[in-house]
This record gives C-alpha cells, sequence and structure tokens, in this order.
C-alpha cells in the first residue's frame, strides 16, 4: 500500500493547499493520506483520509485513536473554518507562496546557505550545533523568532534554524527579519 505523510503539505502543496497527491497529480493512486491539523491549518490534531475499509481497521486498531480524547468542538470548529477559508479562495496559498520565494531569495542572496527546500519551510544551515542555537538566541534577542533544529533531528554537523514564512507577513516584517538575519551572521562571522 503507498500512503502519503502530508503534514507539511496539506494547506500548502497543490491547488488552495489540496497537498501533495494534488501537486503531483496522484489522485486515485494512493491508498490513504494523512496529515496533521497544527502546521498550516493553525490548530492540532492530525486526519487520515482513505477507503471505508482503512477507517474501520485504523477506528478499532490504531492505538493512538484508541486511547486519545477526540478533539475538543472548538478545535474542530477552527479546523473547519480553516479548511473553508482554503476552499473559498487561493488568496491565502498564493501569498504564502509570494513570501516564500521573496524569502528564499532575499536570504540566499545575503549568502546563507538555504539548502535544497522546496516549500515555504526555509532552513538557513550553521553546521556546528552550538553555533546553531547560538544564532537562534541572537535573531531572538534582536526581536526574530526562528527556532534552531539540531541533532537528532537532523544529522549532526548540519544544524540549522527553520524560517517558517506565513501568508500573515508584510514585506516589511520580512525585509526587517532579513537586516537582522544580516546583522547576526556577520556578528557572528556566518556571512562574510
Ligand atoms: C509536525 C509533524 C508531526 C506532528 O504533528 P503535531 O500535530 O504537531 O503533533 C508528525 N509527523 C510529521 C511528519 C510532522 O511533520
Amino acid at each position: 500500500m503507498t500512503y502519503v505523510d502530508d503534514s507539511h503539505g496539506s494547506g500548502v502543496l497543490g491547488r488552495s493547499g489540496r497537498g501533495t497527491i494534488d501537486h503531483f497529480g496522484l489522485h486515485g493512486r494512493v491508498d490513504f493520506g494523512m496529515g496533521c491539523l497544527s502546521k498550516a491549518i493553525g490548530v492540532m490534531g492530525g486526519y487520515v483520509a482513505g477507503s471505508k475499509t482503512v477507517y474501520e481497521w485504523l477506528s478499532h486498531r490504531a492505538r493512538p485513536v484508541l486511547f486519545s480524547t477526540s478533539l475538543p468542538p472548538a478545535a474542530v470548529g477552527a479546523i473547519t473554518e480553516a479548511i473553508t477559508m482554503l476552499m473559498e479562495s487561493t488568496e491565502y496559498t498564493d501569498k504564502l507562496w509570494e513570501n516564500a520565494k521573496y524569502w528564499k531569495s532575499k536570504i540566499g542572496s545575503l549568502g546563507f546557505d538555504t539548502g535544497h527546500s522546496e516549500t515555504p519551510i526555509t532552513p538557513v544551515i550553521i553546521g556546528d550545533e552550538a553555533k546553531t542555537m547560538e544564532f537562534s538566541r541572537k535573531l531572538l534577542e534582536n526581536g526574530v523568532f526562528v527556532s534552531g533544529i539540531v541533532f537528532p533531528t537532523v544529522p549532526r554537523g548540519t544544524g540549522r534554524v527553520r524560517c517558517m514564512v506565513t501568508a500573515e507577513h508584510t514585506k516589511e516584517q520580512l525585509d526587517r527579519a532579513a537586516a537582522v538575519f544580516e546583522k547576526v551572521g556577520k556578528e557572528m562571522n556566518i556571512l562574510k
């Protein structure tokens, strides 16, 4: 069986954020899809979408479902609204991609290593674990919150800060954040 974990794809890739299966035109060729509702959707929880048989099997056998409390109605309301908003307009995904492209080109042209991400999540690879965490701390001291991600989440020696550009960011905010990246990058000799 084939399944797609779309934790990073739902609400981002495909038409109006329909996800990775839509992005690659694989409708009908994947047995089931799953994703989390805590990223682009902005709430919490997750979903599995597939055949009735898969649904029945998971609802009786999947331990995380059997031993968890259901989502609170307020969370379900917010999730439903977020998905409705995505279905009504491409405004959010268009703005997200526009901001992401702007940020990637801006931060790349400063000379940072942004890896090979093809989604709005933009890593800035620093390398050394301690240096990565110090970079993240200094960004925050200058008003920019970007979490450091190090081993064991990523391979040793490839520590990075993971930039999350959203549809809500303005160009001014992205410019201000890039200026802080440049300042801290120079102070720490990450940029020449
Ligand atoms: C974020 C993520 C999760 C966790 O989802 P939460 O809803 O935040 O607990 C699980 N799997 C993958 C691949 C993820 O990216």
